[in-house]
């Protein structure tokens, strides 16, 4: 895992002694000796994770967390404040400032290098969410981007897996107003509640009789349900060789015993934070991929989905040997509607046609706006006899009842035509099959409009 790391600190001396342990990581070290300067690289980006010193004159490491942690532009870059040990204030700060993580000097190598990794990890993970979503190029998304999510109003949901009542019970007081704790002493059960409930985070103890601590690790990395769920390993002094290779099954942060307060507080903190944002990030890519193929004036598919589906059940068809069959409607004298009531009330035509297309079409038909006022069935397993039936019954129901269009409750007559075509035997294309119903419909507007004209098989 190759990563760009962010030193600053006053000290030269300081910034060169991370900077060669980092580098003998093959981390890509820049550095940094004041705030300004630290915060312009940031901007500058490719910065994965910012080791920040507190202790510096002019602008504090506080304040330039303050800052990066504000800009849209830097808000998701991973800081860790570097902190003096007995400054127990200060890590309560450093967390107000937005701080991810923190280190006290002087830092541990074994604490360094997983912290660093852990956190280059999360962002990588973010990273490429932002990146999908950001590729949309969709509106909506750059804004949701830009947001700083409101993370932190709702206390999370936990869940803890010990089977040592007396530690159990520290942690409870521990974490009393500040997480929804469940705790249960039989890890395998703790599995299955882990998948049934949406916990923000899960901490396991290390010290079970006889059960293998990070086998439920690599269980509920493997799981689907739980695959991103925060993983925090409550470990004893001693437990190098095995917080490593729980780093390396992914959990993501483990804390020392004897647990200080303060410590598990920040360390939760900053998972659950981590997870809500990359669960809003999750949930806008899922978003702008649904945007990308719905017709938002209709909410149908649109042209672009039905392009890459059609192919998908026309094969099908083809291979099962079952009847396909396509229909494509085109609204009559649309332009004199939009002419007489305006571009909104022709809108208003179009949502209210998609309704009543919606309703006469099966769910496993594929309903789309092809574009202005065209739309497009598909529908699998109905020939061409069944689909000219249902052509029929959609042009009847337009023409039959007016549309109601403005607050007024105006209304208009409004009909549509349509051509069907099925699938052909042996030598048919999507192509073709789109042709002829394309060939259908002009066949309908020449012939009077208001009607359905098939193209046999
Ligand atoms: P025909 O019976 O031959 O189909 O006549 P028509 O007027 O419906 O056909 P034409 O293709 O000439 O005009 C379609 C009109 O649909 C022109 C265009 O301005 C309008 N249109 C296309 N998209 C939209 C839309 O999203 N909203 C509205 N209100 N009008 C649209
Ligand atoms: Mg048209
Ligand atoms: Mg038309």
């Amino acid at each position: 895992m190759t990563a760009r790391i962010l030193v600053v600190d006053d000290i030269p001396a300081n910034v060169r002694l991370l900077e060669v342990r980092l580098l003998a990581e093959y981390f890509e070290v820049l550095t940094a000796t004041n705030g300004p300067d630290a915060i312009e690289t940031c901007e500058n980006g490719k910065v994965d994770v910012v080791l920040l010193d507190v202790m510096m004159p002019d602008m504090d490491g506080f304040e330039v967390c303050r800052r990066l942690k504000s800009d849209p532009a830097t808000s998701h870059i991973p800081v860790v404040m570097i902190t003096a040990l007995d400054q127990v204030s200060d890590r309560v700060r450093g967390l107000e400032a937005g701080a991810d993580d923190f280190l006290t000097k002087p830092v541990n190598d074994l604490q360094l290098m997983t912290r660093v990794k852990s956190l280059v990890r999360l962002k990588s993970l973010t990273d490429e969410l932002r990146l999908r979503a950001s590729t949309t190029r969709n509106i909506g998304i750059e804004e949701l981007l830009s947001r700083n999510f409101a993370s932190e109003d709702t206390t999370p949901k936990v869940l803890l897996i010990d089977e040592r009542k007396s530690s159990v019970e520290r942690i409870q007081k521990m974490l009393r107003d500040r997480a929804d704790l469940d705790v249960t002493s039989d890890p395998h059960a703790g599995f299955f509640q882990a998948a049934e409930t949406p916990y923000e985070c899960v901490m396991i103890s290390t010290a079970f009789a006889d059960f293998d601590p990070l086998r439920l690790c690599s269980q509920l990395r493997s799981l689907d349900r739980t695959r991103f769920v925060p993983i925090i390993l409550l470990a004893e002094a001693g437990e190098d060789e095995r917080i490593i290779r729980g780093l390396e099954l992914g959990i993501n942060d483990y804390l020392m015993r004897p647990i200080d307060q303060q410590e598990l507080t920040a360390r939760l903190r900053t998972q659950v934070r981590r997870k809500r944002y990359n669960d809003q990030l999750r949930a806008s890519v899922t978003q702008t991929i649904e945007m990308a193929v719905t017709d938002g004036l209709t909410g149908l598919h649109n042209r672009r989905y039905l392009d890459s589906h059609l192919q998908t059940l026309f094969d099908r068809a083809v291979a099962r040997r079952r009847p396909l069959s396509v229909m494509i409607t085109d609204l009559d004298r649309f332009k004199s509607i939009n002419d007489a009531h305006g571009h909104d009330g022709g809108d208003e035509v179009l949502r209210e046609f998609a309704r009543r297309l919606r309703k006469n079409v099966r769910g496993i038909d594929l309903a789309c706006r092809f574009g202005g006022e065209e739309f497009v069935v598909v529908m699998p397993d109905t020939d061409g006899t069944v689909a000219e039936k249902v052509a029929e019954r959609i042009r009847a129901e337009i023409a039959q009842a007016p549309f109601a269009i403005g607050p007024d409750g105006k209304t208009i007559e409004v009909t549509v035509s349509v051509g069907v075509s099925s699938v052909l035997k042996g030598v048919d294309t999507v192509a073709a099959l789109m042709k002829r119903a394309d060939l259908a419909l002009y066949e309908a507007k020449s012939g009077g409009r208001n009607r359905v004209v098939a193209k046999a098989a």
